[in-house]
């Protein structure tokens, strides 16, 4: 029986588990939340914090392989874990590509993969002079830890510079400052490369974010068959590029004028790829988990159009879900709740996929569905 360890219990954990329970795997997960999403299902559950590399370096010993949910932990700690022979996949090294947003930028803007204009800042004076050169608006980003828009300020004016370089602790902390990209739409694509050479590409996915956060899925995305072949030459080639094992999430920016440009990338199954446990042949789970493996990827086609549409704390409180019997009126919807137990603003709960014979019955129905669901 394979044995595979998992960085973070959360729900991207959970649903890995989920999936790769078919095949029996035993999990052991590293997560310091004792009651965290995935510890319910899991085999075993090592509750430490994700700074703690004796903790890891534990769980790798239990392991045939080690993989992570969220990019935010210690490459010092995984290279460790490589060190003592347990092979760790997406690795260290596409770990340390990516893990750094500037690092990540330089990377792919070397390999000529599109991006927008960009440059590392350590002064206001250097934001200064790419806004001179760039124009306004600017985009200002800490370079590592940020998610869902925390760790981002848009800088409308010169005047802005300041108060935007104090919020993101500039001075401290290392910051890049990009272009602002007035696009038309934000899509992403989900692309799987399996140990044994593989690579397997998931439809292109439109997003719509509402307060920084993902709020709706659609598949397939409304784009020209010349945006989705360019979409999927750049996943192709950052999955190669990157050495980036198990599943690579690039979110990208389409223009108006039908340019793509990667905005950023995410070594691990991602929110935006939920859509394929009901949506895909394979899921980006089931993928993930034969690609570190080294088995044959799944088929990642379509089956028919999907939406998803993720729940999101309104409030603070304990996470009691009410609406359940009204929601599933809807008869294509499928619920997934994450196991929480407190609901916070802006947290994600759970999430709702839809799967019908056309795109605006899948919304129609997963946004019905949304309505009726919340925690009281
Ligand atoms: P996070 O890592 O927090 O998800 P991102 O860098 O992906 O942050 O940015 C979050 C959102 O901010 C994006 O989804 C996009 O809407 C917007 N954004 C980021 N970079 C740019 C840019 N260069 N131009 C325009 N909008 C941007």
């Amino acid at each position: 029986m394979k044995k595979i360890g998992i960085v973070g219990g959360g729900q991207l954990g959970k649903m890995m588990i989920l999936d790769a329970k078919k095949l029996d795997y035993y999990f052991v997960i590293l997560d310091p939340t004792e009651h965290c999403p995935a510890h319910s299902i899991a085999d075993e559950h090592i509750v430490a914090g994700f700074e703690d590399q004796e903790a890891m370096l534990q769980m790798a010993k239990k392991v045939d392989v080690v993989t992570y949910e969220f990019e935010h932990i210690s490459v010092k700690a995984l290279q460790a874990i490589e060190g003592m022979g347990t092979p760790v996949y997406p690795s260290s090294e596409t770990l340390l590509h990516i893990q750094n947003k500037y690092h990540q930028k330089q990377w792919l803007h070397q390999h000529e993969i599109p991006v927008p204009d960009f440059m590392g800042v350590n002064t206001k004076e250097e934001i200064k002079e790419a806004g001179d050169k760039f124009g306004y608006p600017l985009i200002l980003k800490a370079c590592t830890g940020g998610y869902d828009g925390k760790g981002n300020a848009v800088i409308q004016t010169e005047q802005e510079i300041e108060g935007a370089y104090e919020a993101l602790g500039g001075g401290r902390l290392p910051l890049m400052v990009e272009e602002f990209v007035p696009f038309l739409k934000e899509v992403s694509i989900l692309v799987c490369q399996s140990l044994n050479g593989q690579v397997e590409v998931f439809p292109v996915a439109e997003n719509i974010h509402k307060n920084s956060i993902l709020d709706e899925t659609m598949v397939p995305a409304q784009i020209t068959d010349e945006v989705r072949a360019k979409a999927f030459a750049i996943a192709r080639k950052t999955s190669k590029v990157f050495h980036a094992i198990g599943m690579l999430c690039i979110e990208l920016f389409v223009t108006k004028e039908g340019e793509v440009l990667v905005n950023e990338l995410a070594p691990r199954p991602h929110n935006s790829g939920h859509y394929t446990i009901e949506g895909c042949y394979t899921s980006q789970y089931e993928n993930h988990i034969r690609a570190i493996l080294g088995l044959p990827l799944g088929n990642t086609e379509l089956i028919r159009p999907t939406v998803m549409k993720n729940i999101i704390g309104d409030h603070d409180g304990k996470a009691n879900l009410c609406g359940l019997k009204e929601a599933y009126e809807n008869k294509n919807v499928q619920v997934h709740i994450y196991g929480k137990e407190e609901v916070k603003k802006g947290r994600k709960m759970g999430h709702i996929t839809a799967t019908a014979d056309t795109i605006e019955e899948a919304v129609r129905q997963v946004r019905d569905a949304h309505k009726k669901l919340y925690f009281s």
